[in-house]
């Protein structure tokens, strides 16, 4: 196949403040794609609107500036360009579940939560939803007419086969979506998609070659290669990232005090200082084989070395 020029993208959520672990995703993501001579697209994930909160879009992207990160394509990027607000976007989601349902590859689900706990019988994996039973398996794309649009959700029929992803940061990975996962959620009964279907239709409009992430979000990549493969497109090369831990070796949260980039730069903290440490606590050069210490920490290291931020 032809080399693809690459494409990188940042794609935060607006559910609420960007902390110091989206940072260090966003300055990977952005570096790995500016090493290679590529692109970087900005995309705000806002579909998910009950949980965005007004304003945190806005302040993502003076949490990117304030980085230093630029991109290329992206909400406000000058001249003209397909809208990269996921909200913007419905009409392509829509065009991609209408040909899942087409082709009968999902089928309406109206189990509530607790239906879906009460007949889990296989184990789940750790941060996951058990995988679901199958109770609504027997209905076809063709029985949601009779029922109402915000009575029931579309599940992708998944298959029984082990899958493989080569992962920049985790190497080969496998997994088999059917019996591993389940089968997971593509849209509402009102045709609002699930981040798996909006986030594969974007990653191909996009034309993103690479997606950098934290590993919170493995298991999705092999959710999204059954819909990449459906759709026909050539998925990305994943990296999946350690995620940020706290001192007590558990995931960023609360107790480890505040770590939103907004309230780190009201105390007067540079960037710089940020970006050092994160490099310095992150063991960044272990993680992406492709780049060199050289070419990564430059002169950053003196800054980080004089100015760690307190724990
Ligand atoms: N919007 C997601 C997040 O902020 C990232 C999704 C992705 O990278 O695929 O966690
Ligand atoms: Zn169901």
């Amino acid at each position: 196949a032809p080399a693809r020029k690459v494409v990188g993208r940042l794609a935060p959520s607006p559910t609420g403040a960007q902390h110091v672990g989206n940072a260090r995703t966003y300055l990977l993501a952005w570096l790995h794609a500016r090493l290679q001579g590529g692109r970087v697209v900005l995309r705000m994930e806002d579909i998910d609107s009950p949980r965005v909160k007004p304003g945190a879009a806005e302040e993502a992207i003076v949490d990117l500036k304030w980085l230093g990160l630029d991109w290329d394509e992206g909400p406000d990027v000058g001249g003209p360009h397909a809208p990269y607000v996921q909200t913007d976007r419905l009409s392509l989601y829509r065009q991609h579940l209408e040909l899942l349902i087409e082709r009968q590859l999902i089928y309406p689900c109206t189990c509530t939560r607790k239906d879906v706990e009460t007949a889990a019988s296989a184990p789940h994996l750790d941060g996951e939803p058990p995988p679901y039973a199958g109770t609504c398996r027997f209905r076809s794309p063709q029985d949601a007419s009779a029922l109402d649009t915000d009575k029931f959700v579309w599940r992708l029929h998944t298959s029984d086969q082990p899958r493989t992803i080569i992962d920049l940061v985790r190497g080969p990975c496998s997994m088999n979506v059917a019996r591993d996962l389940g089968d997971f959620v593509i849209a509402k009964g009102t045709g609002v998609p699930a981040y798996q279907l909006a986030v594969v239709a974007d990653d191909h409009a996009m034309g993103i070659t690479e997606v950098l992430r934290g590993d919170d979000l493995l298991p999705s990549a092999f959710r999204q290669l059954e819909l990449y493969e459906h759709f026909g497109y050539q998925a990305p090369q994943f990296a999946h990232l350690p995620l940020v831990v706290g001192p007590d070796g558990r995931r960023l949260a609360k107790r480890h005090g505040d770590t939103r980039l907004s309230w780190l730069r009201s105390q007067g903290m540079k960037a710089e200082t940020l970006i050092g440490w994160i490099a310095y606590h992150s063991k960044l050069l272990d993680e992406l084989r492709p780049i060199t210490a050289s070419q990564l920490l430059g002169d950053l290291r003196p800054t980080m070395l004089e100015q760690i931020p307190a724990e």
